[in-house]
């Protein structure tokens, strides 16, 4: 039976709960004065310098999703942008994956690491190899790491993971430094989550791949990650060890897409009613053709227009919650989405183990071919051409604004005294130690106009007194 509050995955993520869902939505799906009311709901409100948003429930996002009037979706797309330009602004924050190793015992179907495939090379990074990457990182701007590793506890245990964190965090190579250290790696125990927190690490982001328990044991069949109870709880003692930015996401493709929406939906609401703060992030990935993956043996794979249609829809429904969108995708569906509420984005990524070191993008040990192959100072560049600002921001999280504190920042629209400001540091910051002449000149333009949209006179003033210590070789300021 469902019950937001339960501390089951079964309970909380209630299979009989999704289907009714569906079965409502598509009833009601064209349903215009119930559609209208919803949208209303999810509309900011203002009161003075404060923006309000409601966000929606599983269900009443459903709703949208499964209407297909043409006049909806438009008000759907115009509505996410609001939300976004009212929550994020136009910054756009930036960061690179980076994979630790791809040694691993699961047997995941879609992922080319699952332990059957005997033909791909197997790598783990040793310390001196974390730092040469970590030193590429640096060197091409990148302040914001997510690290990635396949599930060995052999040849992957925490230990080797927290090493591999404190050897990140130690390069500080010219002006550089990895200020934040996100860490994607397999469900684990509290006491891990505690070392992981212990470590300083920014978000913990597990994907939960699909959300539909008999397809995930089927997706899942061999290994650790086959249990769908431990997979779908680890955010809950992620959270009971005290980290309070975790980060969902579906695997879209590997199930109906209706389901996992009003299922990653209803683990949103699952985690603010029992932690008092919803996930820090949502990433959006497709399955991509990996060395003996074929995306196309899946049946649910999504279109484009189906695939901005539920982004949009997340960023309406839970509007305080950063989306993610990775170098999975290409440039022009990047392009689009970013318009429609995604906040963060990787750049010049490399999905192979020890692929930053490397002249030419290796493919022997790729998770996934990457669409987007741009360099980071092209991402940099695009992003301020296409009207955002890019952002190496780390600021929150060192500030001790994390969980609730972020969600209160973003709730009482301070963002844009103190995000904003980030943002322009930064990116100055960027422009300075690793831009081409031409990122130079357009970014030092867009600096300059965007110093007027602080508020505060006082922050204002700070700001530009830091953007010139930067210019003498000063680093790393904060609001
Ligand atoms: N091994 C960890 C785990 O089990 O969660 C770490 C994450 S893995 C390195 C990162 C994510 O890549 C997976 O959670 C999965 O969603 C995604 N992934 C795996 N195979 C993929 C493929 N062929 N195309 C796109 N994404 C893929």
């Amino acid at each position: 039976m469902y019950n937001k509050k339960s501390l089951k995955a079964e309970e909380f993520i209630s299979h009989e709960e999704v289907l009714r869902t569906l079965a409502y939505a598509e009833k009601n799906k064209n349903n215009i004065e119930l559609i209208e009311k919803i949208l209303k709901k999810a509309s900011p409100t203002r009161n003075g310098k404060q923006v309000h948003c409601e966000g929606l429930t599983h269900e009443e996002a459903s709703i949208l999703l499964a209407c297909d009037d043409k006049t909806v979706l438009d008000k759907i797309y115009k509505l996410a942008e609001e939300i976004k330009e009212a929550f994020y602004g136009d910054r756009i924050v930036i960061f690179a994956p980076l994979y630790l190793s791809n040694y691993c015992v699961n047997g995941c179907i879609y992922c080319p690491y699952h332990n059957q495939n005997k033909h791909i090379l197997r790598k783990k990074l040793t310390q001196e190899e974390v730092k040469a990457e970590v030193i590429a990182l640096q060197d091409m701007g990148h302040k914001r790491l997510a690290i990635e590793s396949g599930e060995d506890p052999i040849n992957n245990p925490i230990e080797y993971i927290l090493e591999c964190i404190k050897t990140i965090y130690s390069i500080k190579h010219k002006n550089g430094a990895i200020r934040r250290v996100n860490v994607n790696i397999a469900a684990t125990t509290v006491e891990n989550y505690r070392l992981l927190k212990e470590a300083g690490i920014g978000t913990y982001i597990l994907f939960q791949e699909t959300y539909h328990k008999e397809s995930y044991e089927k997706l899942h069949p061999t290994g650790p990650k086959h249990n769908y109870a431990y997979h779908t709880e680890a955010m809950d003692r992620a959270m009971e060890a005290g980290i309070d930015d975790v980060g969902l996401g579906v695997l879209f493709g590997l199930e109906r897409y209706k389901y996992e929406f009003a299922a990653l939906l209803m683990h949103a609401e699952h985690l603010e009613a029992v932690h008092g703060v919803g996930p820090h992030t949502i990433s959006v990935p497709r399955i991509k053709k990996a060395d003996d993956i074929d995306p196309n043996v899946f049946d649910n794979g999504i279109d484009d227009e189906t695939f901005a249609k539920i982004v949009a829809l997340t960023r309406i429904a839970v509007p305080y919650t950063g989306i993610i969108i990775s170098t999975r995708e290409s440039q022009s569906v990047r392009e689009k989405l970013l318009k429609l509420g995604v906040s963060q984005v990787s750049g010049a990524s490399r999905t192979s183990v020890g692929g930053y070191t490397e002249e030419e993008r290796p493919t022997e040990t790729e998770q996934f071919d990457v669409s987007d192959q741009r360099t980071l100072d092209e991402v940099v560049r695009w992003l301020i051409e296409q009207g955002h600002i890019p952002s190496f921001c780390t600021a929150c999280y060192r500030e001790g604004r994390t969980g609730d504190r972020f969600m209160s920042l973003c709730k009482t629209g301070q963002i844009q005294n103190c995000c904003h400001p980030n943002a322009l540091i930064t990116l100055k910051e960027f422009l300075e130690d690793y831009a081409t002449d031409e990122t130079k000149k357009i970014g030092e333009k867009l600096i300059e106009k965007e110093i007027n949209n602080v508020p505060n006179e006082n922050v204002r003033e700070i700001l530009r007194n830091n953007l010139k210590q930067i210019e003498k070789g000063n680093r790393d300021f904060r609001f």
